[in-house]
């Protein structure tokens, strides 16, 4: 397999410069920038953000790392791309090798995910499905992605019952006031306009998938997830979209892949406008995911570039940086 490059942003297309550290997100006001809390905030349970400790009613999102969400409202919970497990596949020492085994760290993955009833997946990278047939097998919850990631999960020994296919454009109401809109998307590039593994599948392999050379791409989705009187949200798993599949979203908070390059023209005016710039913007897949995952982030990417796109193409919206495992409400 032809890699494009070695440094991170290169194929997975999100970003270079490691090591910046977070850039000072100036100004007051409503484009001014949430900066993560302090240390030790995903023990003390407090809820960070916008409003307080949540109600009974608020939906509570925790960032996973990467583009992972748990989402919880009420005794519901969702995931989005979780990817707890963080193996090291020398993605950041220049040592990278698509024969690395996949592995799953069982305890980690349970203590965090809860009772999920949605497991939704943006695409098959390992660092979004590596941890879901585990999770799927052990929590009997419902997966939703592309069919690429459904014959993955096939061979992982998912049963099909609990697997369901969509290519973007579906809403699907799952019962309670839970509504998910799949939404089709693109996969981030890197400065030559190309990415790691590329490919669909179209039949369960013979054998499950070993290495992160196994898993491609297999196309890439976007999800809209609103429970009734919560605030809906856009997640995003890869730095690029389709726009004309945007039409009519109006997201209150969008999570917004950080990208690496400027391959994709104009990349955050033009998602923003077509989200209708929504009132919070949350970077994410911005971090070192191969070390664990305790706060203080390590950033990936100076994100000071990205987050002055934001400013200057919605002046309006909030942007909340996140930090890992917070308890967030986006009132
Ligand atoms: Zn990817």
């Amino acid at each position: 397999m032809q890699l494009p490059g070695l440094d991170r942003r290169a194929f997975l297309g999100t970003a270079a410069a490691a090591g910046a550290g977070l850039v000072t997100v100036a100004a007051a006001g409503p484009a001014a920038a949430d900066r993560p809390g302090t240390a030790g905030t995903a023990a003390s349970g407090a809820t960070a953000a916008t409003g307080g400790a949540p109600s009974a009613t608020d939906t509570v999102y925790r960032w996973f790392g990467t583009a992972g969400w748990r989402i919880d409202h009420g005794a519901r919970t969702v995931l989005f791309d979780p990817y707890l497990t963080r193996f090291t596949t020398g993605l950041y020492d220049g040592t990278f090798s698509e024969r690395t085994a996949l592995t799953v760290n069982t305890r980690l993955v349970d203590a965090h995910v809860g009772r999920p009833e949605l497991v939704l997946v943006s695409h098959s990278h390992w660092d979004h499905i590596n941890d879901v047939p585990h999770i799927a097998r052990t929590t009997g919850a419902t997966v939703v992605g592309t069919e690429t990631t459904y014959h993955l999960l096939r061979a992982w020994g998912v049963p099909a019952a609990q697997l369901v296919v969509v290519r973007g454009g579906e809403v699907l109401d799952f019962g309670g006031g839970l509504v998910v809109e799949a939404v089709a998307s693109r996969h981030s590039r890197n400065a030559r306009h190309q990415y790691f593994a590329p490919g669909t599948v179209h039949a369960a392999p013979a054998r499950p998938p070993a290495t992160v050379g196994d898993l491609v791409e297999g196309d890439t989705l976007a999800f809209q997830v609103a429970f009734a009187g919560g605030p809906s949200a856009f997640l995003m798993g890869a730095s690029d979209f389709a726009e004309r599949e945007l039409a009519g979203l109006r997201p209150d908070v969008a999570m917004v892949a950080v990208p690496s390059s400027t391959a994709t023209h104009r990349y955050v005016p033009r998602l923003l406008a077509a989200l209708g710039r929504p009132r919070t913007v949350v970077p994410v897949h911005w971090d070192r995911f191969e070390t664990e995952l305790v706060n203080p982030v390590q950033p990936d990417a100076d994100l000071g570039p990205f987050l002055a796109q934001v400013r200057q193409a919605a002046p309006g919206t909030r942007v909340v940086v996140p930090d890992y495992l917070t308890p967030r409400t986006f009132r």
